[in-house]
Parts: C-alpha cells; sequence; structure tokens
C-alpha cells in the first residue's frame, strides 16, 4: 500500500498465444491481487483455471473503459490491488488499458507493468529488418481522412514501421500500403508462439500477390522497412525544382521566417549558395 492508502495497478503481461511465455511475477500476482481486471474474462478464465489460479473477475474492455476505469480507481483507492489483463500481451499496447493506467497516474495512484509476451516486439526481432529504430502504429484509424493522413506520414518515415492487422483486414491495407509507399520490403508475421508461427519475409507486391492465392488466416503484425532517406532526399529536391523561386520563399515567409532566413533555407533546399538565391530574386524582380 502507498502514502495515500492506495493500492497499486499491475499491468500484466499475458501469452499471446503459447502459454509457457506466461511469467512467475505475473502468476504471484495474479494470486496475490484483490481483483483481476480482464479485457475478456472467458479467454482469462481459461488462462486462469489453466494456472489453477481462482479470483474474482471483473470486465474492463473497448466499451466500458472510460466509466469502468472510475469504478475501479474506486477501489485502488480503497487500498485493493488490482491485477489488469488484457485479450493477450501486454496491458496499454493497442487495447483499454492505456485508459485507465492514465487515470490512475493522474489520481496518483501506483501503477507498475510486469514484462511479458508483446506481439511487436516478437514480431519485430525475428523480422530481419532494423531494429535500431522503428516506430509503432499499432493498427491504422479506420476513419478514412485520418488514415490517409497517417499513410502520408509514414510515406516519409524512416525507421522500420510495425503495425497490428487483422486477417480481414489484410489484403486491403497492403493495397494501401503499397499505394502510398510504394513497393518495400515486408516481412507477415502471423500466428506468433504458436504451433503455425510465421515471419514471411517478402516485398509489398509479393504479399499481394501471395494473398491474392491464399486467404490471410490469424492475426498479424506487420513490419515494414523504413524510407530510404536518398530517395526522400531526391523527391523533396525535385518538389523545390519544380516550385518558383518566389513560391519556394513563401513556403518559408508563411511559416513566419524572415526573407533573410527564408532565403537560407530555399537555398539548403535547392543544394546552392544564398547569393545565388538573392541573385536570382533580384533577377526577378527586375524582370
Ligand atoms: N496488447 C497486445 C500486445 O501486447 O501485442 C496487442 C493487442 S491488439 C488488440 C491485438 C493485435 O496484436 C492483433 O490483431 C495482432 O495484430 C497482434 N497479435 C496479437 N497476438 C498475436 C500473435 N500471436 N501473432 C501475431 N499477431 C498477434
Amino acid at each position: 500500500m502507498q502514502e495515500n492508502g492506495a493500492g497499486t495497478l499491475y499491468l500484466c503481461a499475458t501469452p499471446i498465444g503459447n502459454l509457457g511465455d506466461i511469467t512467475k511475477r505475473v502468476l504471484d500476482t495474479l494470486e496475490s491481487a484483490d481483483l483481476i481486471a480482464a479485457e475478456d474474462t472467458r479467454n482469462t478464465l481459461r488462462l486462469l483455471n489453466h494456472f489453477g489460479i481462482r479470483k474474482p473477475l471483473t470486465s474492463y474492455h473497448e466499451f466500458n473503459k472510460y466509466d469502468k476505469a472510475e469504478v475501479l480507481i474506486d477501489h485502488l483507492r480503497k487500498g485493493e490491488n488490482i491485477a489488469l489483463v488484457s485479450d493477450a500481451g501486454t496491458p496499454a499496447i493497442s487495447d483499454p488499458g492505456e485508459v485507465l493506467a492514465k487515470r490512475c497516474i493522474e489520481e496518483g495512484i501506483r501503477v507498475t507493468s510486469l514484462p511479458g509476451a508483446c506481439a511487436l516486439i516478437t514480431a519485430l526481432t525475428m523480422s530481419g529488418m532494423s531494429a535500431r529504430r522503428f516506430c509503432f502504429e499499432g493498427f491504422l484509424p479506420q476513419d478514412k481522412k485520418e488514415h490517409a493522413h497517417i499513410l502520408d506520414q509514414l510515406r516519409r518515415e524512416e525507421r522500420t514501421i510495425i503495425l497490428y492487422e487483422a486477417p480481414h483486414r489484410l489484403k486491403e491495407t497492403l493495397k494501401d500500403l503499397h499505394s502510398v509507399l510504394g513497393d518495400r520490403k515486408i516481412t507477415l508475421c502471423r500466428e506468433l508462439t504458436k504451433i503455425y508461427e510465421e515471419a514471411l519475409p517478402m516485398t509489398l507486391e509479393g504479399a499481394m500477390a501471395y494473398y491474392k492465392e491464399h486467404d490471410p488466416r490469424g492475426e498479424y503484425v506487420l513490419v515494414i522497412q523504413g524510407a530510404d532517406r536518398n530517395a526522400l532526399e531526391e523527391e523533396r529536391k525535385k518538389t523545390w525544382e519544380e516550385m518558383s523561386l518566389e513560391d519556394h520563399m513563401k513556403v518559408y515567409e508563411d511559416q513566419g521566417l524572415s526573407r533573410k532566413d527564408a532565403m537560407k533555407k530555399v537555398a539548403s533546399d535547392r543544394g546552392v549558395s544564398r547569393r545565388d538565391i538573392y541573385q536570382a530574386l533580384l533577377a526577378g524582380d527586375k524582370d
């Protein structure tokens, strides 16, 4: 118990397929918690039965995540310890645990996380892609505008990109990714930690062709190669070159830069000296 008398929220990572991936610390915490909050109580009950744990269970899911967070916070305030378990993997990663953890922190309630299985890390490490720098996007948004905005951002993302996807949306997502990112390396990881686990290194075009012949099965993690910096640089230069000098200056002046600073930026974008820009603008004024 903490100084304020409140209990602790334990974020408990559970297996994403293979029950052997549960940790000793998670089992001990599930045993000792006053209450277990679970995204899918039936799934968690199966898990608890497997390990011979009997505890009061309550649901905490996408459709009650705001109201139920307040109920759970009341329990925590009374000094109870709560173990939060998501459907699979690490709570708060692409699941409602994020909301409860945030609310607890706002209320000064201690939150701790018990590490364990997480689909994105499992996929990244076996994908063969660069794991030095990566970004995790979770599921692409359903909202059309937001979807287009995120894809546009990903087009320029140089780090390895990790996405979650459900089988029924995989083909559509591969098509969308290809139309914006062009052809890239992708490793499709499915059924991780399970008997039919697969990590298929392909290209986006290859994957689209493959899934014309095969039905997507199981949950997927997509690990995609980041954008090539040189290609991005070339593309940027081409865009500037196609723009008039005055329009290019306006881009920066509209951002609030002085004429002198805008000239510096324009010169750097075009790979020429500031003097060249100054003279070209002067010549333009005289025309
Ligand atoms: N909290 C979880 C975690 O730590 O990875 C993720 C929850 S999110 C609602 C579920 C998504 O994770 C699935 O749609 C899939 O993209 C990915 N996922 C979960 N288990 C997986 C597995 N065994 N193999 C491949 N992907 C998996």
